[in-house]
């Protein structure tokens, strides 16, 4: 079957390959892939990041973001059976370490991820442990329900803490999570989103999902702009996605003392930080990593089957998976929200 690999140890290096379909092991799945999304995590794993460089195989399917079809399930499988549609929550975790037994498997030190560590869903078939297969209440668009897992940290970095309800949101970086946290801070009734991001497609994308103001960091004071809209006082809540040392900084100074700073970006490189701005401002600080499982998939299936968050237009292009290299070119150029590929 066809296939998009990370095949090379270089920026770039990832080819359309054909590897045979695997079959289900006991206690896993085979998946017959009907959508899957390009995400930032792959772009990190096409630039050739060092995290990723020192912890992948080659080669490797890519992707980690997917909706499909049961097709087969091994020895053992009980929750999910033949036939059933499902999404796939990426993060494969162990189940047995303190994380795991604390209700915090988000947050699991063994985690595993298709696409990284085990062969992923750019591909017509992926086989993947039973755990993360998370079954559609009813049937809805695999090209919806493939945007899930990304949609669950929206959720989740907008429900953190106190949540978005009445209060002024400041979201900085508005890739495709960021634009989804505008829909769900919108949703969670947020009384303004402000949506801060220097490339004029994503913040008219951002306006589109609900946002109040848009701003442009490169000619915006950002911690001024987000202090005019809130009578002088800043922004209850900060969501930080770029992972910038910038987009930190201007999320951090944005806030009101006292408000919710939510870490959603993970900047490639340290970053330096003031701890003098901290102590003045008395940030309470979250970080989010992944989604609540299931917590958060509950909660985004409320958001969307109640029709308060409607997220396609984040899913800027449908590619078959043979045309997928032009998916990553048309992120690397800007001209692209989230490309899915759909799999001939
Ligand atoms: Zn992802
Ligand atoms: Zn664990």
């Amino acid at each position: 079957m066809l296939t998009l690999a990370k095949t090379e140890a270089i920026e770039g290096g990832i080819a359309l390959i054909d590897k045979a379909p695997g079959e289900p092991g006991p206690g896993e799945i085979s998946m017959r892939v009907e959508a899957a999304g390009i995400c930032g995590t792959d772009m990190q794993i096409y630039k050739w990041a060092p995290r990723m460089a020192r912890r992948m195989k080659l080669p490797t399917v890519m992707g980690h973001e997917a909706s499909g079809v049961v097709e087969a399930i091994g020895a053992g499988v009980t929750r999910v059976k033949v036939g059933d549609a499902i999404s796939l929550e990426s993060h494969i975790y162990c189940g047995a370490c303190h994380q795991c037994l604390t209700d915090r498997a988000h947050l699991c030190a063994e985690t595993r991820y298709p696409g990284i560590d085990i062969d992923g869903c750019f591909a017509r078939h992926v086989v993947v442990p039973e755990q993360i297969a998370w079954v559609h209440p009813r049937p809805i668009p695999h090209t919806v329900a493939a945007m899930f897992e990304p949609l669950g940290i929206a959720v989740h970095a907008c429900g953190e803490g106190r949540g978005c309800k009445d209060l002024p949101v400041l979201i900085n970086g508005c890739g495709p999570i960021g634009l989804m946290a505008v829909a769900v801070a919108r949703a969670m009734g947020a009384s303004t989103v402000i949506a801060v991001d220097p490339m004029a497609l994503r913040r008219k994308a951002a306006a589109d999902l609900g946002a109040d103001v848009m701003l442009d960091p490169n000619d915006t004071d950002i911690p001024a702009a987000a202090r005019d809209v809130t009578s002088g006082r800043g922004v209850e809540v900060s969501i930080e996605f770029s992972g910038t040392p910038a987009g930190f900084s201007n999320a951090m100074e944005s806030l009101t003392k006292g408000g919710d700073f939510r870490l959603v970006g993970a900047p490639p490189h340290p970053v330096e930080i003031d701890l003098t701005v901290w102590l003045r401002q008395c940030p309470t600080v979250y970080n989010i990593h992944g989604r609540r499982v299931w917590d958060s998939w509950d909660k985004l299936w409320s958001l969307f089957d109640t029709g308060a968050v409607d997220i396609r237009s984040v899913a800027s292009h449908h590619l078959p998976l043979s045309d997928a290299p032009r998916g990553f070119e048309l992120i690397k150029r800007g001209e692209a929200l989230k490309p899915l590929l759909i799999p001939e």
